[in-house]
């Protein structure tokens, strides 16, 4: 599996024929005799909330840089989506909460830097519910409580879609 396009062989380096299978152009390793399938890459994140907003960071790194967007990033091989979303949040924030204490909120699909597509799988917590006092860390260049209303009077811009996540974790929190 590659996650962007692909001239070679991920595992013998054959440059990469065209197949058509599934009504769907896919690259095939003629000596390999198998398809180099290509994927979304899973993703996972979560939303803080508490009375002064959702917190959010702002971009330190491409896709979007200046850009604010709810804590998360890749998953390691062996993380469960909890897991990932509580590391990521832990590394760019120094929040701190258990996998076992968020709850789902949401999913998305999108486009990710360089041609890569990402599913990200979205996560909430109430502020009380976390430890550590948010400070901007690993790819961070900002951390701040929002409210949609706080976020308006701004001139920031979300990396999309985390407009809409921050927007579902508000109302979650019952601020709607
Ligand atoms: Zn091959």
């Amino acid at each position: 599996m590659t996650t962007r396009s692909a001239d070679f062989c991920p595992y013998c380096g054959t440059e990469l024929a065209h197949r058509k299978i599934d009504g769907r152009d896919r690259q095939y390793c003629e000596s390999c005799e198998r398809v180099v399938w290509r994927n979304p890459v899973p993703t996972a994140g979560v939303a803080v909330v508490s009375d002064a907003g959702v917190l959010l960071t702002r971009r330190a790194i491409e896709p979007g840089v200046g850009d604010w967007a709810v804590p998360g990033g890749h998953l390691e091989l062996d993380e469960s989506p909890a897991a990932a979303a509580v590391r990521e949040l832990r590394e760019e924030t120094g929040v701190r909460v258990a996998p076992e204490d968020v709850t789902l909120l949401d999913t998305f699909a999108a486009d990710g830097a360089g041609g890569k597509r990402i599913v990200s799988v979205g996560f909430a917590v109430r502020r009380e519910d976390t430890t550590g006092d948010p400070e901007p860390r690993s790819e961070v260049s900002e951390v701040r409580w929002f409210t949609p209303e706080s976020f308006a009077e701004t001139d920031a811009a979300f990396l999309p879609p985390h407009r809409e996540r921050f927007e579902r974790a508000w109302k979650w929190f019952g601020r709607e």
